[in-house]
């Protein structure tokens, strides 16, 4: 059994409907997760918004659209009245339900029943055009199996006990349909897995079923070894490690949501990033198989700020970094990059909202210099550190250009190079040039 996971613009019309339904009736009795139409979770969101505004005015307008916007599909989409009807009356009462809320107080806990709407419209879209079709399709509700306990983590046994006795349910299914994104919280509460969730939903269902394979179906063909918006000539990375994969995921390569990788290598399932344009190319797979030596792909992250803290009092004392990593703490600033030398030590952050108090409590530990506008530059691939050549490579490649920080060392996947946003494209450029 495998789980394939369609995201937002593989549903994002009638047409798109249609052709993801004729990917998945490939005679394969698969778990399909599918996301909300593209737009829908975001319009959701600007719903919210007016409602906490207390403007039901403003939303009810937006609603309104959204849901003629569903009505035009659902015209488009089935072939007899039975069918348009039969969504038709399920799509009336989920605006139903949201124009409820235009009436009451307005909370977290509705905000997340609103949410939770996307998601719930296109399975029963896609579940009915199927059956409509004449697939004996069946639709696996996410809110039945899907928990998350107290600290928001998923809770994997749960999972697997619930989702276990929904398919024995049904047996003679030719294919399973579920949600993405959404679930159950510890108090039986609709919740979410967090803004593109789905690909989570995949992999925890990959796990709990142990599949033999989680599919991510996305409108780009694999992951690039470099961002084609800024690079000519890139291409799709065949083959990548776990670790490989994480580290771009949070350097920027947005394909796949970080928290997807961890439930599939834990359980060392195989996720292939599959393009629905052309589903015929081989994509990406992620696996936990390693190719030696082999540098993989550039990725950048911007907007970052640079912090150099430079003290006499660094040398040979212990409990410097701990003062200064605890400001950073106190004030619930993640630290990306760290270098440090004798006398002092430079660190990256993206979230400068605390900047200006981070900086009067470290001037009480030395002195303090700032960049902005900088942007790490992340090489990824197999650099355990007895391989030999990568670092010299990549340096040759950054001879012309202004370096404010290297680290290495932390992973045996990774460099990350610290440049001057207005230097950003000739590095990924030029790495591009010497590595690939
Ligand atoms: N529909 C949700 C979102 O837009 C979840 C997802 O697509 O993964 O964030
Ligand atoms: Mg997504």
């Amino acid at each position: 059994m495998k789980v394939l996971k369609f995201g937002g613009t593989s549903v994002g019309s009638a047409q798109r409907m249609k052709d993801v339904t004729q990917l998945i009736c490939n005679g394969e009795k698969n778990i399909i997760v599918l996301s909300a139409m593209s737009g829908t979770t975001n319009t959701l969101v600007e719903i919210s918004d007016y409602l906490y505004k207390k403007n039901p005015d403003g939303a009810g307008e937006i609603i309104n659209t959204l849901e003629k916007k569903y009505f035009g599909v659902i015209e488009e989409l089935y072939a007899t009245r039975e069918y348009k009807d039969k969504t038709l009356d399920y799509v009336k009462a989920n605006f139903d339900c949201i124009r409820s809320f235009t009436k009451d107080l307005f909370t977290l806990f509705e905000e997340k029943v609103i949410l939770a709407q996307g998601e719930l419209i296109s399975s029963e879209l896609v579940n009915l055009y199927l059956n409509e079709c004449g697939v004996k399709s069946v639709l696996l509700p996410a809110l039945d199996y899907m928990r998350i306990d107290k600290n928001g983590e998923p809770d994997a046994v749960y999972i697997k006990e619930k989702l276990s006795e929904l398919l024995e349910k049904h047996p003679n299914a030719d294919l399973y349909i579920t949600q993405g994104y959404i679930c159950r919280n510890a108090y039986g509460e609709i919740d979410n897995l967090q803004r593109g969730g789905s690909d989570y939903t995949a992999s925890l269902i990959g796990a709990a079923v142990n599949a033999d394979e989680i599919q991510i179906w996305t409108d780009i063909d694999g992951m690039h070894n470099n961002d084609p918006r800024f690079v000519e000539g890139t291409s799709p990375v065949r083959n990548l490690h776990f670790e490989e994969a994480a580290e771009l995921a949070y350097f920027g390569a947005k394909i796949l949501h970080p928290t997807c990788v961890l439930p599939a290598k834990l359980t060392n399932i195989p996720v292939r990033l599959l393009n629905t344009m052309e589903p015929n190319a081989p994509g990406t797979l992620i696996s936990n198989n390693l190719e030696k030596g082999k540098i993989k792909a550039v990725a950048a992250k911007d907007n970052i700020t640079a912090i150099k803290i430079k003290s006499g009092r660094m040398l040979l004392a212990y409990g410097f970094l701990r003062k200064v990593f605890e400001i950073f703490e106190s004030y619930q600033t993640p630290i990306d990059m760290v270098t440090t030398s004798e006398v002092g030590v430079s660190l990256t952050i993206d979230n400068i909202k605390n900047l200006q108090d981070i900086l009067d409590d470290l001037k009480k530990y030395g002195t303090v210099t700032v960049d902005d506008n900088m942007v790490i530059i992340c090489i990824v691939g197999d650099m355990e550190w007895e391989n030999i050549g990568f670092e010299s490579r990549i340096l040759e490649a950054m001879k012309d250009i202004p370096v404010r920080m290297i680290a290495y060392g932390g992973s045996n996947y990774n460099i990350s190079l610290l440049v001057k946003a207005e230097d950003k494209k000739r590095t990924l450029q030029t790495l591009s040039n010497h590595l690939f």
